[in-house]
């Protein structure tokens, strides 16, 4: 029964210092958020000890007469959220939701459109070295000159190479996506449609983005990006294709689901559903389009800066350093020594190679957790810009940083 400090120093040093650097600095990468206490709670909790291959009330293992009542809350609660007919709950993640999905409506060697890694698809969308990429005929599609989905080229090259699988979906992309397109297109074809709103989830669930539900055969999320869950995957479906995906996922892919990790994606379905959750992510989008118009102003775009698709209409803003002196590594090192966390990332036709590239994906939700409104996002803003130009001084940024983390205190009953 010891405590983690007791048992073990070394970890619990490092998870300390975890606490430390999550509550001392600005965190925008655009895939991470704050889950609440309760979530981290539910999720540390005995239900960790329990296996429960199967589904609620049909499980290869006794004793699962509770973690039921746990799985089958998370079930209703996001069929609630997304209006959807049925809910998978136990994907590991993200990776392994689309890997289940994919797995339910293909068989290798068949064909799937997504949009390209470098131009904001995921791994998981057909990358070469991915499972999607080795098992699958991947025919990637792209953004056009203005940096959006080029829907012609997709209409193409679905009439072209018939696929079984469209994924409409994306890791760094700032525009919304049609899905009713997509869905014709995918009909004209005769291809499933698979919405991964791993990122837009959130903003789904409150309203402020257009609801892929309705649109899609399948939909994939993961649960800690907007939605400010648990790390971990979900997948939705009509009704018709439930049995084939549940089978997908356990057998087909997993082995025991992670019961408190389920738990703990109820109480963020919970909290989804609330009006508190729908001024957060109001505050998410307000703080990405304070971002967006402050770096495309005169001063910044001088230094060569400037922002794909112009400005954003989600929770994140793809910086676009191709004409600037700094690369996206120096971009986020600099953003990093002054104490706000952003990754560097591929923009499309990137001159740069992937592990520098030519541009940085900066997102708001966890700020927008940690109660950043408009002004907190302008001073960010400001922040943001006066590091990315050629001269900077990084002390005075960094004290500037620090009176915004301070004055925004996270987990404060944590040490
Ligand atoms: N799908 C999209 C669109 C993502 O952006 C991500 C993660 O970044 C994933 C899936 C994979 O999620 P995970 O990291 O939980 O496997």
């Amino acid at each position: 029964n010891s405590s983690l400090h007791e048992l073990d120093p070394d970890v619990a040093a490092a998870v300390d210092a975890e606490l430390h650097r999550q509550q001392s600095t600005l965190e925008m990468i655009a895939s991470e958020n704050f889950a609440p206490a309760a979530v981290m709670e539910a999720q540390g909790s005995v239900l960790t000890n329990k296996y429960a291959e199967g589904y609620p009330g049909r499980r290869y293992y006794g004793g699962c007469e509770h973690v039921d009542v746990v799985e089958q809350i998370a079930i209703d609660r996001i069929k609630a959220l997304f209006g959807a007919e049925a809910a998978n709950v136990q994907p590991h993640s993200g990776a392994q939701a689309n890997a289940a999905a994919m797995f339910a409506l293909l068989k290798p060697g068949d064909t799937i459109m997504g949009l390209n890694l470098a131009h904001g698809g995921h791994l998981t969308h057909g990358m070469k070295i991915n499972f999607s990429g080795k098992l699958y005929n991947v025919v990637p599609y792209h953004v056009d000159d203005t940096g959006v989905v080029d829907m012609a080229e997709v209409e193409r090259l679905a009439k072209e190479s018939k696929p079984q699988l469209i994924v409409a979906g994306w890791s760094a992309y700032p525009r919304q996506l049609d899905f009713a397109a997509f869905r014709r297109i995918a009909d004209e074809v005769g291809a499933y449609l698979m919405v991964d709103m791993a990122h837009f989830a959130g903003l789904v669930a409150a309203g402020l983005h257009p609801n892929p539900v309705p649109h899609a055969h399948v939909v994939t999320t993961t649960t800690h990006k907007t939605l400010g869950g648990p790390r971990g995957g979900v997948i939705l479906s009509t009704q018709e294709l439930a049995k084939k995906i549940n089978s997908a996922v356990f057998p087909g892919q997993q082995g025991g689901p992670l019961e408190h990790v389920i738990a703990a994606k109820a109480v963020s379905f919970k909290v989804a559903a609330t009006e508190e959750f729908k001024e957060r992510q109001q505050r998410t989008l307000d703080g990405a389009r304070i971002l967006a118009e402050r770096l495309v102003q005169p001063d910044v775009t001088e230094a060569g800066v400037s922002v794909l698709s112009g400005g954003t209409d989600v929770h994140l803003v793809l910086v676009d350093l191709r004409d600037s002196e700094l690369d996206g590594q120096q971009a986020e090192d600099r953003l990093h020594e002054i104490g706000i966390t952003v990754n560097r990332n591929a923009v499309p036709n990137d001159p740069r190679p992937p592990m520098v590239t030519s541009g940085l994906r900066i997102g708001t939700p966890a700020l927008a957790t940690r109660g950043f409104g408009a002004e907190e996002f302008t001073e960010v803003a400001e922040i943001i810009a006066a590091a990315l130009k050629p001269s900077y001084d990084a002390g005075a940024l960094k004290a500037r940083v620090t009176a915004l983390a301070e004055k925004f205190p996270l987990y404060p009953g944590l040490k």
